[in-house]
């Protein structure tokens, strides 16, 4: 499960619509509680993407690297990353199983319509490189930021 804040989740929401006609992209920090990956920060990032920005996302490896950095210094990892699909649906195309390769992270994906943010649906990339699956995961939103314990 991905436990979110409202407030991170409206921001990527929001980032898929202010992006939109093209692909937003960013990265997803937090901690493992329990066995559910919980949100503490949202990294919006560029998409590198020129060519068809409308259609494929590309994170600037700069920007991952930075995001690492930042999630040792708040004693967190990158949990996840989201990106949105304008006028498509909320599911994952094979392209975004190809470029995955964050095992056990979750992938958000929001289908917006006509500039309005529509379905948010996270997936959880599972397996190994050779053999990588999708699943579907639940997302939990939060009203509120909560202190969480920070893994040592
Ligand atoms: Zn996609």
């Amino acid at each position: 499960m991905l436990r979110i804040s409202k407030a991170d989740y409206d921001l990527i929401r929001w980032e898929a619509e202010r992006s939109y006609p093209h692909e937003c992209c960013g990265v997803i920090l937090g901690n493992l509680v329990d066995d559910h990956r919980v949100v503490t920060l949202t990294v919006p990032c560029e998409n590198m993407r020129r060519d068809t920005p409308a259609s494929r996302y590309s994170i600037n490896p700069e920007q991952v690297i930075a995001a690492v950095k930042l999630a040792r210094r708040r004693g967190e990892s990158i949990i996840g990353f989201y990106h949105s699909h304008p006028d498509h649906p909320a599911r994952y195309s094979a392209t975004d199983l190809e470029e995955a390769h964050w095992f056990d992270s979750s992938y958000l994906i929001t289908s917006v319509e006509h500039g309005r943010a529509t379905a948010t649906n996270s997936y959880v990339l599972l397996g190994a490189e050779d053999q990588k699956q999708f699943q579907p995961e639940e997302i939990d939103i939060f009203a509120y930021r909560q202190t969480l314990p920070i893994a040592l």
